[in-house]
């Protein structure tokens, strides 16, 4: 019989035995998630694990994927073991001080580049930018369209503004156009008329939803990039007072939870705003708002 060592040494049997151990773990989509894995700590892409399957791993790489199979067998969310992720087609990198990026949020950016066609002099603000995953992907889109843009991104979090700085550099923002501050968005008293568009992600979930989410999201998210421990409205709340009190022109764009989209449409209505719409994304969800003021 072979021994337990040759049996996942090649390439193509560690995912084999990666695969069937994480589904007795009950985790889902094991296939995909002992693919990352492999592919995370090799670099390489998950294509290219098959063109390699017949790879001798050294013992070295066996002991480093154990050890990230208990940690994934633990619910550790997986972009946090691999400390990286990719959003919007770019490298983030991670910890567990921050929210992990969704690709659901990629529509907030793709509805964003689309509104600013034909649009010049781009300043954004961006609330709450956690790991800078929307505005590292919004610069470098802009600067591929070759737009002059200056972004401000901010967060309540020491560790999210260093995170967030690291990831602007590492996918080479010029310096010149971007600034991450740390700030605390509910308490600020009126917003800068430098910027003309307003970009968030903010913590929406309400806390008696937030109770009820995947234990791999409580356990090891941090909790005030989730909820706002209320109704899940405080950020939209602030940001519409903070707009019915100023006189300058802004494009807002939110992302926003399906189930509370109503109450959003409320609180629209009682500040008196008419020109806003609702976006759905693929799975025909209702998550973005843009308003213009
Ligand atoms: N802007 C970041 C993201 O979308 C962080 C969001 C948050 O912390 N709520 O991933």
């Amino acid at each position: 019989m072979k021994s337990d060592k040759n049996e996942k040494d090649k390439v193509i049997d560690f995912l084999k035995y990666a695969a069937e151990l994480l589904q007795k773990g009950k985790i889902s989509d094991p296939k995909l998630n002992a693919e990352l894995i492999l592919s995370g700590i090799l670099s390489c892409k998950r294509f290219d694990l098959y063109i390699n399957k017949d790879l001798i791993l050294g013992r070295e790489y066996i002991n480093k994927l154990e050890g990230i199979l208990e940690r994934r067998l633990r619910s550790e969310p997986l972009q946090y073991i691999l400390e990286k992720t990719c959003f919007y087609g770019y490298d983030i990198l991670l910890n567990d001080k921050v929210f992990i990026p969704r690709q659901d949020t990629e529509l907030i950016v793709e509805l964003f580049l689309s509104d600013i066609k034909g649009k010049d002099d781009i300043k954004i603000y961006e609330v709450g930018t956690g790991s800078g995953c929307i505005s590292v992907a919004v610069a470098k889109e802009l600067e591929k369209l070759q737009k002059k843009y200056y972004i401000k991104a901010i967060d309540v979090s020491d560790d999210s503004i260093k995170t967030a700085k690291i990831n602007m550099k590492n996918n080479n923002v010029n310096e010149k156009n971007y600034d991450i501050e740390k700030i605390d968005f509910l308490k600020l008293t009126s917003l800068d008329n430098f910027f003309n568009f307003i970009i968030s992600n903010p913590p929406y979930v309400p806390f008696d939803e937030y109770l009820f989410l995947d234990d791999e999201v409580k356990r090891y998210e941090p909790l005030y990039s989730i909820t706002d421990k209320k109704d899940g409205l405080s950020f939209y709340i602030k940001i519409f007072e903070l707009l019915f009190d100023c006189q300058y022109n802004f494009i807002l764009f939110l992302e926003i939870g399906e189930s509370i989209k109503a109450k959003i449409e409320s609180l629209v209505k009682y500040y008196g705003f008419k020109n806003y719409n609702f976006f759905k994304d693929c799975n025909n969800k209702f998550r973005v708002f843009k308003l213009e003021v």
